[in-house]
């Protein structure tokens, strides 16, 4: 960008919105994962009317443009892999309506995610949808990964809450998408295009999300098991049981004895792996369910159970299932993230396949996820320095894939393809569907100036 295009950014937001400084695209050349990709500038428009403007200019001038939320991101989004200006839309951050009648809340993309629990919370509702980074992520975030979280298994990922949305499309145009309605079948429905669509068909301005009433109690449960193996196969009986657990979530020892040694929780660090369960609702069903979970997990060789006897201590559990990534990449200087995700039935085979992998290719792989969805990251602990490692690290992600692919799964249940998974994608998908997905983001984005470089190889 030259700086007659600087001064241009400059003019629609003002000057102080504009960073160049190499400290700031320093900052926002990484996500939470990935290799730096540096912008030739930031910019943070405070208004929908900005970002057309933005959008518009950039078309004209060529210029590629990446929305960015809060950079959490685990797949490389948020990156601008192709130069330009990144689009961060922090700055709106306001949640403009809780609508109680409705059962709906309406929000700007910047919002974080926790403090929108905060608030909906505050009036007795509950916004279902908690991503591990919640307390920094950020709405728009979220909409444009489908971003899952600990309670999906029962309560869905991001998409089943957005009603609605306004945002600028890729040549600059204003659209509004779905209703506020429960129902309506009007048009193609571009809100479930937009979920999930990684920052390339569209920068949402305003978000409406579904809200439903707040559980009236919850209970917590922490399993201890011998082997990895056996707790996956206690995921299974628990589903096939009838039990709707509000979260299941899984940890190996790598990652239990990092959670406690950054955390100091009093975790069983000689666990093979701890399944974490909580189930919410009325009092005496979340008694019955916790009551049966734990039959079954102790039929599937639980050696200890620890059941959260108040608020305090159910936090406590969470906190060290929130911190398994932080904790993980304390270990070695890097960590490797993925997102495979199996059909629940196959989730030991998926973890037998994880542990030969580590063993076939001399890795130390920490295996934690939200088990009750199939959905595991393994995270590889590595160092990039060493280039025979990082060798064999490639060869490992490409086997993990392989293996989810096999077992009738996907190569990113909630993270995204981004750029880091972009040559997998046609593994899953096939040509068709590559084609149709090619279709849609060239007829939306010509110039293809909208996040470049992303989903698509
Ligand atoms: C510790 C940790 C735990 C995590 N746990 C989970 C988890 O449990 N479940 C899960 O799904 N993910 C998880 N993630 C991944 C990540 O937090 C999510 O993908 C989240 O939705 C990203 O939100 P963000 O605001 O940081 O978006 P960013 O990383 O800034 O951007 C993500 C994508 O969204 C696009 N985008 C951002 N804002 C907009 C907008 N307004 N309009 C259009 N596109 C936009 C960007 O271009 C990019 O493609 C975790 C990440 C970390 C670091």
């Amino acid at each position: 960008m030259d700086e007659k295009a600087l001064w241009r950014l400059r003019k629609i937001v003002g000057t102080q919105y504009v960073l160049t400084s190499a400290e700031d695209l320093i900052c926002y050349g990484y996500d939470a994962q990935h290799v730096e990709h540096r912008p030739e500038a930031v910019v943070r428009p405070e208004n929908a009317d900005q970002i057309a403007e933005l959008i518009t200019f950039a078309n004209e001038a060529e210029i590629p443009v990446t929305p960015r939320g809060a950079g959490t991101g685990l797949s490389g989004g948020s990156v601008p892999a192709k130069g330009g200006f990144v689009l961060d839309v922090c700055r709106m951050n306001r949640i403009l309506d809780i609508d109680r009648e409705n059962l709906l809340a309406t929000v700007e993309p910047g919002v974080v995610t926790a403090d929108l629990h905060t608030a909906v919370e505050a009036v007795g509702l509950m916004y279902p949808p908690d991503p591990g980074s919640m307390k920094v992520s950020t709405i728009g975030g979220n909409v444009a990964e489908n971003a899952g979280g600990l309670r999906a298994i029962k309560y869905g990922v991001t998409k089943d809450y957005v009603m609605a949305l306004e945002g600028v499309s890729p040549t600059g145009e204003p659209f509004t998408a779905g209703a506020r309605t429960m129902k309506s079948v009007s048009g193609y429905d571009l809100c479930r295009l937009m979920c999930g669509s990684e920052g390339t068909l569209g920068v949402f301005t305003k978000i409406v999300l579904k809200l439903i009433p707040l559980p009236k109690s919850r209970r917590a449960v922490l399993a201890s098991f011998p082997a990895l193996e056996d707790a996956a196969k206690a995921v299974s009986g628990i589903i096939g049981a009838g039990i709707m657990p509000a979260t299941l979530e899984i940890m190996d020892n790598v990652t239990v004895r990092a959670v406690e040694d950054y955390k100091k929780l009093g975790l069983p660090v000689d666990a093979g792996a701890v399944l974490l369960f909580e189930a919410d609702g009325a009092a005496a069903q979340v008694e019955e369910e916790a009551s049966e979970a734990i039959s079954v997990m102790k039929e599937h060789g639980a050696s200890s159970i620890q059941v959260a006897s108040d608020a305090e201590e159910r936090d406590k559990l969470w906190e060290g299932r929130r911190a398994s990534l932080a904790a993980l990449a304390r270990v070695r200087p890097t960590t490797v993230l993925e997102d495979a995700t199996v059909p629940r039935s196959a989730l030991a085979e998926m973890v037998r396949a994880v542990n030969a992998i580590a063993a076939k290719y001399s890795l130390m792989i920490g295996t934690f996820g939200h088990a009750g969805d199939g959905n595991l990251h393994p995270t590889i602990l590595t160092d990039e320095r060493d280039a025979d490692e990082m060798a064999r690290v490639e060869k490992a992600v490409e086997e993990i894939f392989d293996a989810a692919l096999r077992l009738g799964g996907t190569v990113s249940g909630e993270h995204g393809i981004g750029f880091s998974k972009a040559r997998f994608l046609p593994l899953e998908m096939g040509e068709g569907a590559m084609n149709m997905m090619r279709a849609v983001k060239s007829a939306l984005d010509p110039k293809g100036i909208l996040n470049p470089g992303k989903v698509f190889e």
